[in-house]
């Protein structure tokens, strides 16, 4: 099976777990994590039905987005204030801004070049160490900071589970849609949930996953 295959089989599981999970499919949205592969596997997605991918490299973002303009890009990977105007604009939706400096410069770019940047605040619900991220209880603080910046619009929340403990992810994935529903009263644009990779994604969707990322189930030989 190559890429093309791989990403529509992909797609009708995705259509298969939320009719499981009573949810429409169209609620679902399948970003293909292309940051390992290059253009040619990008044009073999797109044979099979992709339109939205995510890069977490500025320099992976900027040659691939260039060239398929078409398609829906999104940056999922950490942001460094240098590489911000290589960002803006090029990403459709940014899901992992986290720190208020970053969230101050995009709104400074996005402006300059009369666009909304939208992003998603990327949130440690598991608490682990190694992940970065908003704590759970900094996200509302975040969320009043980004309202007083015209150029950036908060669509959602993102968070990368545990890996390796599927219980473990649930948890995280139930607890990102938690802190969702009960920022909504105040914060009624967050109707994105990013969440999900190869291993978890079926458990996201039925937590409630607007955004899967998917990389290695649809780019790995
Ligand atoms: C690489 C990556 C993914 C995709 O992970 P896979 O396990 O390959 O599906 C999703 N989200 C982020 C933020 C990533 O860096």
């Amino acid at each position: 099976m190559g890429t093309k295959e791989r990403y529509s089989e992909i797609a009708a599981e995705v259509v298969a777990a939320c009719e499981r999970a009573g949810r429409a499919p169209e609620e679902v949205t399948v970003v293909a994590v292309s940051k390992t592969v290059g253009p040619d596997e990008v044009a073999n997605a797109i044979a099979g039905g992709a339109r939205n991918f995510g890069e977490n490299r500025p320099d992976q973002l900027m040659l691939k987005a260039d060239q398929f303009t078409d398609a829906t890009w999104h940056f999922i990977g950490n942001i460094q204030s240098r590489r911000i105007r290589d960002i803006v604009g090029r990403a459709t939706l940014v899901h992992s801004l986290f720190e208020e400096r970053h969230a101050r410069k995009i709104d400074e770019v996005a402006r300059e070049r009369g666009i909304v940047q939208d992003v998603l605040l990327e949130v440690n619900v598991s608490g682990e160490e190694s992940k970065s991220g908003l704590a759970p209880a900094d996200v509302r603080a975040m969320l009043q900071t980004c309202a007083e910046l015209p150029n950036v619009r908060v669509r959602g929340l993102m968070t990368m589970a545990p890996l390796g403990d599927m219980e473990a992810a649930r948890a995280a994935f139930y607890g990102l849609r938690e802190l969702r529903d009960e920022l909504q009263a105040d914060f009624p644009g967050l109707t994105e949930l990013s969440m999900g990779m190869t291993d978890d994604w079926p458990i996201a969707i039925e937590e409630g996953a607007t955004i899967v990322r998917i990389g290695r189930a649809i780019f790995q030989q």
